[in-house]
C-alpha cells in the first residue's frame, strides 16, 4: 500500500465519487498525499482541497490533460498546479469545447450504427456537457447489453480506429506541456505502457516528452507489473526524468485500481520537492 497517490478521478470527469468522497476514501485507506487529476478539468479541486484540510490529507491540485502525439492520444498529468494561470485556464476551456463536440460526434456515429439516444444517455451519466467521456458511452453500451464488458465497448466501438471513434482534436503534446510547464510544478507522462506502442515508438514518445520539458514518467500503478519498472526506470534515468506513482482510481466499481493499492517507489525517485511533499508522508 502506498501513502502517496498522484493520479485519481472524481465525477468532474469520468470518476464515480464527488471530490469530497474521494478525499475521505483516500484518508480511510491511509493515503496521506492525494492528487486529484480529472480529465481536462479543474472543477473538483477546490472542493477536494477543502475536504483534504479537514481529513489531514495533503491535496495536490492536478489535471490529466488529453493530448495528441503522432496521432496517438497521450495523457499528461500536471501536478501541483497554479490554477490561477491564465494560459492553463484558456487551455482547459478549449479542451472542454473539444470534449463537448466530440461527445456529439461519437453519438452520431453510434446512431448510424443503430444505437439511438446515446448522447442524452452519456450526458445523464456525466456531471456536465463538457465532461462527457468515452467511459460514459461504454457504461451505457454495457447497461443496454450491447457489450458484456467496458473493455469490449472500447475494443469494438470507442477505442482508436474503432467503429465510433472520432479523429483526435486534442492539444498537441508539446503545446500542452508548454502550458502545463507554466502552471505546474511537475508534468508526468501517464501510463506509458497503455498506448499500445512498440518499444521503439514508446522510446520516441519518451524522448519527445523529455525534449518538450516533461518531467516524470508514471512507473508504479496497480495495473503495471513491478517487472515493468526496470525498463521504465532506465528510460527515466536516460532522459533525466523523475518517476511517479498513482492508482488512476475511477471509483469503487473498478476495484482493481483502488486508491493507494500499488507499490511505493523509493522516495528519491518521486518529485517530492517539486510538490512540497513533506517527509512524514511516506
Ligand atoms: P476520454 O478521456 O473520454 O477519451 O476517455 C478515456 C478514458 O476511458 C480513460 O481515462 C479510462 O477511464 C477509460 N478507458 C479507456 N480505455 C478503457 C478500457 N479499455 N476499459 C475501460 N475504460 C477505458
Ligand atoms: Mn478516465
Ligand atoms: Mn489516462
Ligand atoms: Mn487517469
Amino acid at each position: 500500500m502506498a501513502t502517496i497517490d498522484l493520479h485519481s478521478h472524481s465525477l468532474h470527469s469520468d470518476g464515480e465519487l464527488s471530490p469530497q468522497d474521494l478525499v475521505r476514501r483516500a484518508a480511510q485507506r491511509g493515503v496521506r498525499v492525494l492528487a486529484l487529476t480529472d480529465h481536462d478539468s479543474l472543477a473538483g479541486l477546490d472542493a477536494a482541497a477543502a475536504e483534504a484540510a479537514l481529513c489531514g490529507v495533503q491535496l495536490i491540485r492536478g489535471v490529466e490533460l488529453s493530448t495528441q502525439w503522432q496521432g496517438v492520444n497521450v495523457h499528461v498529468l500536471g501536478l501541483c498546479l497554479d490554477t490561477g494561470s491564465a494560459s492553463l485556464q484558456s487551455l482547459i476551456a478549449s479542451q472542454k469545447q473539444v470534449r463537448a463536440r466530440r461527445a456529439r460526434a461519437i453519438a452520431e456515429r453510434l446512431q448510424a450504427l443503430g444505437f439511438a439516444g446515446m448522447y442524452e444517455a452519456a450526458l445523464a451519466r456525466s456531471e456536465s456537457a463538457d465532461s462527457v467521456g468515452r467511459l460514459h458511452f461504454a457504461q451505457e453500451l454495457q447497461a443496454r447489453g450491447v457489450v458484456r464488458t467496458l473493455q469490449q465497448a472500447f475494443d469494438r466501438y470507442l477505442g482508436s480506429g474503432r467503429k465510433a471513434a472520432v479523429p483526435l482534436d486534442w492539444v498537441d503534446m508539446d503545446a500542452g506541456l508548454a502550458c502545463l510547464r507554466d502552471a505546474a510544478a511537475c508534468t508526468v507522462l501517464a501510463h506509458p505502457l497503455r498506448y499500445g506502442l512498440s518499444r521503439t515508438r514508446l522510446t520516441r514518445l519518451i524522448t519527445d516528452f523529455a525534449a518538450a520539458g516533461g518531467q516524470a514518467l508514471e512507473v508504479s500503478t496497480p495495473v503495471q507489473a513491478v517487472g515493468e519498472w526496470p525498463w521504465l526506470q532506465m528510460q527515466a534515468q536516460k532522459h533525466a526524468l523523475l518517476c511517479s506513482q498513482g492508482s488512476d482510481f475511477h471509483g469503487p466499481s473498478s476495484p482493481w485500481a483502488e486508491l493507494g493499492a500499488f507499490v511505493e517507489l523509493p522516495a528519491h525517485l518521486l518529485p517530492r520537492e517539486q510538490m512540497s511533499i513533506d517527509d512524514q508522508a511516506a
